[in-house]
């Protein structure tokens, strides 16, 4: 399955050749498009014809993009939005309506709980917080009016892996739609549609685009949850903008090549930190056969694991700060999947509108520091970890 990925990212569009016709793809900014006759203007917004009218309803580099995305997932469906909240909104709003319940999962990102949970109450729908590892939990939260259950491939910043096809046979027997968000993970480590689930959201501002210049997201299923997809996108207005769809597409290139090598070296900085450097008390890895979701990981993802490693340093928030000044060549930034490799500090970022308690309740400590590892010489990113470890002990 690797290698169909390899080969699908960085292949060129198949449009017919014409003599002279460029490889690269062309950006196209207009935001409207000339018609013939009334005839034809009619057809093509009525989706009749294909081709383009106004922007917000569809442009070829988002259609260039969608299609990339769809075939990475083995998806019948693609739509790319201008965020990723914008595609798990337009999952939310494509499939319910005000009076049904959703199941969410604990350890969802933060904006994601917002969105599920207060958003969606104030449109009248109800939601369920349950830890999603627990199968019999879920089973328990479920009600006749249940319409979804949202998960992450994997967890933010503990790296905690949902049984997808487990989930997805729970979800189907209860005639409830599984909709999973793979940004932490992305298509070459995880393809949820492949494992049963129904629709697939990820954000493309991580490492599908890779070089943090970009915000968008995409929303991949089947035709059967499609039906009112595109209607919502453009209704709502979460269209993405050409250059941004074109600038990931050309991200998109080289994300195979950049998954293995993070991966890779995820692995190989996970191994040091778990020997226990400087002030070092927990590694979370899903590729260290002591993480909790070791076996599960090694099953669902063809042998790689992610570029994502988090550690936790006794002496909570001031062993933090000083890891992080000592650690200057390493940017801190909160966001993940650049081609060089970055720190957060979960708890001042991602996950400060949590209490001190709530935070240690789902295991975020202090002192908790995420590594979004890159694509450098692996031999670089330990030594200048092993330095900052050794100057804050
Ligand atoms: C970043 C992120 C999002 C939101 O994506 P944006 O592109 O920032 O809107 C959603 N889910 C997860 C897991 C993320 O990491």
């Amino acid at each position: 399955m690797a290698k169909r990925i390899d080969d699908l990212c960085p292949r060129p569009q198949l449009a017919p050749l014409l003599p002279g016709e460029p490889l690269a793809p062309p950006i196209h900014l207009s935001s409207v498009y000339r018609c013939q006759t009334p005839e034809q203007a009619a057809a093509l917004l009525a989706g009749e014809l294909p081709g383009y009218v106004y922007r917000r309803d569809g442009h070829p580099n988002a259609d260039f993009l969608a299609d990339k995305c769809r075939q990475l997932h083995s998806a019948q469906r693609a739509a790319i939005t201008a965020s990723g909240m914008g595609a798990l909104a337009l999952a939310l709003v494509s499939q319910t309506t005000a009076g049904d319940h959703l199941i969410v999962s604990s350890r969802l990102y933060g904006r994601s709980h917002l969105l599920l949970v207060d958003e969606a109450a104030t449109r009248g729908l109800t939601s369920s917080v349950v830890d999603t590892s627990h199968l019999a939990a879920i089973e328990e939260a479920i009600t006749p009016h249940t319409r979804m259950i949202v998960v992450e491939t994997i967890t933010n910043p503990l790296l905690r892996v949902a049984n997808l096809s487990a989930l997805a046979e729970l979800a189907h027997e209860h005639d409830v739609l599984l909709v999973v968000d793979n940004s932490l993970a992305g298509p070459a480590i995880c393809r949820p549609l492949e494992l049963g689930a129904d629709l697939v959201v990820e954000s493309l501002t991580k490492s599908m685009n890779g070089h943090s210049d970009v915000l968008l997201g995409m929303l991949a299923g089947g035709d059967l949850v499609w039906k009112r997809v595109p209607q919502a996108l453009s209704t709502w207005g979460w269209t993405a903008a050409p250059f941004d769809c074109w600038l990931a597409a050309r991200g998109l290139e080289t994300l195979a090549l950049r998954s293995e090598r993070s991966s890779a070296n995820a692995l190989s900085v996970a191994r040091f930190l778990a020997t226990g450097p400087g002030a070092i008390e927990v590694v979370h890895y899903p590729g260290l056969p002591n993480h909790p979701d070791h076996d599960l990981a090694a099953r669902q993802f063809d042998g790689h694991f992610g570029s994502l490693v988090t550690f936790t340093l006794s002496g909570g928030a001031d062993a933090a700060a000083e890891f992080i000044a000592a650690a200057s060549r390493i940017p801190f930034c909160p966001s993940f999947g650049e081609n060089s490799t970055t720190l957060s500090h979960p708890a001042s970022t991602s996950h400060r509108g949590l209490s001190h308690e709530a935070r240690q309740a789902l295991g975020i400590d202090d002192g908790t520091i995420r590594l979004s590892v890159g694509i450098e010489s692996s031999e670089t990113i330990i030594e200048i970890l092993a330095e900052s470890l050794a100057r804050s002990r």
